[in-house]
């Protein structure tokens, strides 16, 4: 098992499962178009997160969370972006900062930030792009001067999740500039919001609407030396690179959910809908379409499986958490394309769902990796396990 998660019993699980599906349908699936069209922070049911124990899913019980693994996670995910997408970043993000303070932080630090992450009283996200650096993150031009006790903080971070309504972020910046090879110069901090850490913007966004993803600006942020992540300069990069596979997962989860909402919605307008004397379901090119995506979401579902299983066994998953990630991404891009042209006209109308799903699909195919990044991975890793 990985190192936070827990043996559940399969009971357990299915009641975890369960209570689960019901907040769901009674409080997520009915608040989304409201939240999404006001383009509205959903603080309540962030609360109901805080009880559900989401923002401890899957920190470990030794610091109060429901040390879940990976794959009972997923499942959770799928059902929530099921329904919306959004609100899963809310924990997912978290979760991602959770899980490097959890696997790489000093035990003072676990001691001091998983508790309280896991209670939902302190919630995080991860501050990792740039105005100048996304993909190639060695780029970043943040820098962290050790000045006494602490850290001083130069530099702006852009499109961070969770970090108007946070209260802090997983931050990564530059110790040594000048290092060579640059990610030796790379470390991560614990960045509680203070004096110098400024929410300087707000960006207006397609879709993925109510959260906050935001522009900061660190204006001689002081940052305490305490803070650094492991207590050692120069491993960050690292640090972020072995938290990829669990976010790849995630992001898998949440494309695969959006592709399964967008066809249980197209599965239903399909027979309740009419065309010439019959439900359109009937017609065959719709048939053809609800084919394609039933199978594209059964698929994303085994690969997500495969690779959590994986990852819980902590055995090497990096090509399965691509192929998951990458596939799962562009399930939920497909299905909900296909499905706005199954509901024609009305695909249009923001009375109906589904053009929200279309607005949020696009986005799990740039995080945690574009997939044109991760397509290039999938093929080196492959090529990498069979050498001729
Ligand atoms: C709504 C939203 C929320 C986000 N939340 C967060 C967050 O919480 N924290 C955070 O740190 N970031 C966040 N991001 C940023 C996201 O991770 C980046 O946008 C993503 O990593 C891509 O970086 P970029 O936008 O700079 O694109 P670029 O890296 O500039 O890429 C542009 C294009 O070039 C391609 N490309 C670049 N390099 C290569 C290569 N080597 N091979 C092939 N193709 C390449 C890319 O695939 C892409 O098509 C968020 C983004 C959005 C839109």
């Amino acid at each position: 098992m990985n190192a936070s998660s827990t043996e559940w019993s399969a009971e357990d699980e299915r009641a975890i499962l369960d209570s689960i599906e019901t907040w769901v349908e009674k409080e997520v699936r009915p608040q989304a178009r409201h939240f999404d069209q006001a383009d509205e922070y959903p603080h309540a049911l962030v609360e109901q997160m805080k009880e559900l124990g989401l923002f401890g899913a899957t920190i470990g019980q030794a610091w109060g969370g429901l040390g879940l693994s990976s794959s009972i996670y997923a499942r959770i995910v799928i059902k929530v972006a099921s329904a919306w997408m959004a609100p899963s970043g809310i924990f997912n993000s978290h979760l991602i900062m959770a899980s490097a303070i959890e696997r790489f932080g000093t035990e003072a630090q676990k001691a001091e930030f998983l508790p309280r992450m896991a209670r939902g009283e302190f919630r995080g996200g991860i501050g990792l792009t740039e105005p100048n650096a996304g993909s190639d993150l060695q780029a970043i031009r943040t820098v962290a001067r050790r000045d006494g006790d602490d850290y001083v903080v130069n530099g702006a971070k852009t499109w961070i999740t969770n970090s108007a309504n946070g209260h802090g972020i997983l931050l990564l910046v530059k110790t040594d500039p000048q290092a060579q090879p640059r990610h030796k110069g790379m470390s991560l901090f614990i960045a509680e919001k203070g004096p110098g850490f400024v929410v300087s913007a707000k960006m207006k966004k397609l879709g993925y609407k109510a959260i906050d993803s935001c522009e900061l600006s660190f204006d001689n942020y002081r940052v305490p030396a305490s803070r650094l992540v492991g207590g050692e300069e120069g491993k960050g990069f690292a640090q972020v690179a072995s938290g990829l596979e669990l976010g790849r997962i995630n992001v898998a989860a949440r494309g695969c959910g959006i592709a399964q909402g967008a066809l249980e919605l197209a599965t239903r307008y399909a027979q309740e809908r009419s065309a010439f004397g019959k439900a359109i379901c009937e017609h065959q090119a719709i048939q053809l379409k609800l084919a394609q995506m039933v199978t594209k979401v059964e698929a994303a579902k085994l690969l997500i499986e495969q690779a959590a299983r994986k990852y819980d066994a902590d055995e090497r998953c990096d090509l399965e958490a691509a192929m998951a990630k990458y596939f799962g991404s562009e399930a939920g891009v497909f299905c909900a394309n296909e499905a706005m042209r199954i509901f024609g006209g009305y695909s249009y109308s923001t009375e109906y769902e589904i053009e929200r799903y279309y607005r949020d699909a696009m986005l799990m195919c740039i995080g945690e990796g574009t997939n044109e990044i991760l397509q290039t991975i999938i093929a080196k890793q492959w090529i990498a396990r069979n050498k001729v």
